[in-house]
């Protein structure tokens, strides 16, 4: 059994919880940790089944609530070494594990392997991850990413359920009062990704589910997100993928179940 519910997904707070078998963790804390736990209740989950925190990068809104999380509830933290350089105060005597590139991890004695993968943002050492169930490819969670390579497509091919950030709609970006500075930061390489390259990575993928999130409030909606990535789709002929859209509103999504 796999569950996915993300708890946050917006430029004030990241946060998704996954379950696969008895294993439970988060991906990022950015969401204060009061939240980060009623969010969990509402969906039957306990703080104390958790098995891990793994962090993408140090930005704050994905690391928010990691402190008092982690301390109040016990729970280790995965991150890289250089992330972890810029987070040492708020990680003072908290259970750290290091992870690199490359090199598959595990939270407890499961059959699940999580394969840290090279982003491109503007942080020290941002981070993508492909979870494997039995060495079969479950979970792709890109965000934060301003560029998609054939590396990221190679290693996240067949994934069957992929969260991608789906930040911002090209036009309206470039129509919004955004500085011209943060247009050039949003657009570039180490930004973020606009709803059509989210497209294109879905095309180049093939998910069986597509979870499209880190959605600008300002510059996109998740009508504009959805609307444009089908467009992307159906000019390759692609139509039949169920998608959730995160709301940028900071409330959670619903549960995503399904068997192994
Ligand atoms: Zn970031």
């Amino acid at each position: 059994m796999f569950k996915v519910c993300v708890l946050g997904s917006t430029s004030k707070g990241n946060s998704t919880f996954i379950k696969i078998n008895t294993t439970s963790f988060l991906i990022d804390a950015g969401i204060s940790a009061r939240v980060i736990s009623k969010r969990i209740r509402e969906i039957g989950e306990k703080m104390s089944d958790l098995a891990g925190i793994i962090i993408t990068h140090e930005h704050n809104d994905h690391i928010k609530g990691i402190k008092a999380l982690a301390k109040n509830n016990r729970i280790k933290c995965y991150l890289s070494d250089e992330t972890f350089g810029k987070l040492k105060n708020k990680l003072k005597n908290i259970d750290i594990e290091l992870i690199e590139i490359g090199k598959s991890f595990s939270l407890s004695s499961s059959n699940l392997e999580i394969i840290p993968y090279e982003s491109s943002h503007d942080s020290v050492d941002p981070l993508v991850f492909r979870i494997d169930y039995h060495q079969i490819p479950l979970i792709g969670y890109i965000t934060d990413c301003g560029f998609l390579n054939t590396y990221l497509i190679d290693g996240f091919r067949g994934v069957k359920i992929l969260f991608i950030e789906s930040n911002h709609s090209f036009d309206h970006l470039l129509q919004s009062s955004y500085p011209e500075f943060l247009k050039v930061r949003i657009l570039g390489r180490k930004g973020h990704l606009s709803n059509w390259a989210a497209g294109e990575f879905i095309y180049e993928v093939k998910p069986q589910i597509a979870i499209l999130g880190h959605i600008s409030e300002e510059n996109n909606s998740p009508e504009e997100a959805l609307a444009e990535i089908e467009t992307v789709l159906a000019v390759k002929e692609r139509f039949n993928l169920p998608f959730l859209v995160i709301s940028p509103n900071g409330s959670r999504s619903t549960v995503i179940k399904g068997k192994l």
